[in-house]
């Protein structure tokens, strides 16, 4: 009893003493994350999980083999501390791998620097540029992370949503519909713009931006003297012979672009939260600055393997035998069963040309969740959230990947993941079919 009644007069003392504002004003207005709710229903209620973007199938055995080839060679520094900015055989391969694809000769102890995941690179850039005052554009839909991390910098996030051209002839729309609008793109530039994020191919859409949408957004950006953050995660998961054309190759946007990668969306391998950026050292340099006073380093064994994981990749670069071959051929097999069993219920799927994410419109469900007059919450999120409790398939709303003006105006659209096993694929297909035949059963 004297314990509890000496701890309760110590927490009320700590109350007493913290009256002041506990959250730092950077965290306004970002407290709440779309994935923390989804991931959460999804596991109380999901039998069927398309929602959150990984895949349920295991990564190429030959990268299992490295990270247990590193475990246990005989190397034991490879359970220690490594170089903070990249393992060195890691940043060595990325500098040969990727400067052939950028056209430069890149030095892998100053144009690469390896980071916790994608999300840590962009974490890195919005620190290490966007100060107060400065603008962010970012084009919607976009990977929500993006808004709070400028927000975060204290930064005001711009953003200029692409347009939606439907498709005639009773075609199925493509993720390629989605266009920017050169002339609102243009008029979002201005003297505050400090950077523009750009991700193609892009998630939620699975866009691949064009050659010409491309080279828009580059002569903008030198017109304008603005940075440009490309977040290039799903570059090798691209569709029916399309391009993946990386932005900083294009002319005068090496000096003004970081180009982000990941090995989770690369070799299938999420949980291992291994990343990178490229670019210039007169950019990098600042983002040394921001990891080495944040996260500082990243996992050694995790890094040996990825840099293995590349070094195969090098050899077999363009052969069939490449996983960054296969894994698209796979994917497209599984993005096209899925489109075909969306299209068979007519929940009508936009064909993605990149990612493993497909977006499809929901319309013809509307009448199956119940209205909620009034209600803020865009109906997307409403019905992904009856979908997962009452028909257990989880999905993720599309407007989640708009700014808070914006979500209303997309709200009958939900994002699927297809890089999922053949029997969770097939469950979705089931739940899906047998939701058809209660809708038209009398
Ligand atoms: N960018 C985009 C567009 C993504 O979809 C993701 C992951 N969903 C990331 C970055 C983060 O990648 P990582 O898992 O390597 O941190």
């Amino acid at each position: 009893l004297l314990l509890l009644k000496a701890s309760n007069s110590l927490s009320l003392s700590l109350q007493a003493k913290m009256s002041r504002p506990l959250q730092a004003r950077r965290l306004e207005g970002i407290d709440k994350n779309i994935w923390v709710e989804f991931v959460k229903l999804a596991s109380t209620y999901s039998t069927v999980n398309l929602g959150q973007g990984f895949p349920d199938f295991p990564p190429p055995d030959f990268l299992k083999e490295a990270f247990m080839k590193a475990l246990s060679r005989e190397n034991h520094m490879l359970h220690q501390y490594t170089r903070a900015f990249g393992h060195p055989p890691l940043v060595k391969i990325l500098a040969q791998f990727f400067g052939k694809l950028l056209g430069q000769d890149l030095d892998p102890m100053t144009n690469v620097m390896v980071t916790v995941g994608a999300y840590q690179a962009l974490f890195c850039c919005f620190q290490a540029f966007v100060d107060e005052g400065d603008e962010v554009i970012i084009i919607e839909p976009f990977f929500d992370c993006y808004e709070s991390m400028v927000k975060m910098a204290g930064g005001t996030p711009v953003f200029v949503p692409l347009k939606l051209k439907a498709p005639k002839d009773g075609k199925l729309m493509s993720s390629a519909d989605w266009q920017l609008d050169p002339a609102e793109l243009a008029s979002k530039f201005s003297k505050q713009t400090k950077a523009i994020v750009l991700n193609s191919p892009n998630n939620p859409l699975g866009k691949v931006f064009s050659r010409g949408e491309m080279e828009l957004i580059a002569d903008l950006c030198v017109k304008h003297d603005v940075l440009c953050f490309s977040d290039e995660v799903y570059e090798w998961l691209v569709y029916d012979g399309k391009e993946h054309i990386r932005i900083a190759s294009l002319q005068g946007m090496w000096d003004r672009t970081v180009t982000i990668g990941s090995a989770g969306k690369t070799f299938s391998a999420t949980g291992w939260k291994v990343g990178w950026t490229l670019g210039p050292n007169h950019l990098l340099k600042h983002l040394h600055t921001v990891h080495q006073n944040s996260v500082y380093h990243c996992a050694t064994v995790a890094q040996e393997a990825v840099a293995q994981g590349f070094q195969r990749e090098l050899e077999l670069y363009g052969k069939p035998d490449s996983y960054f071959i296969q894994l698209p051929k796979l994917l497209q097999q599984k993005r096209d069963w899925l489109v075909q069993s969306l299209d068979a219920v007519g929940m009508k799927p936009i064909v993605p040309e990149g990612t493993y994410f497909l977006v499809a419109d929901i319309s013809e469900f509307k009448s199956d969740v119940p209205d909620v007059p009034n209600s803020d919450e865009p109906y997307d999120s409403r019905f992904a959230k009856w979908m997962v409790k009452n028909k257990g398939l989880a999905a993720i709303p599309l407007s989640a990947f708009y700014c808070g003006a914006h979500k209303n105006n997309y709200s009958h659209f939900i994002r699927f993941c297809f890089a999922k096993e053949e029997a969770t694929l097939k469950a979705a297909n089931d739940v899906l079919q047998k939701w058809k035949r209660e809708k038209t059963s009398p």
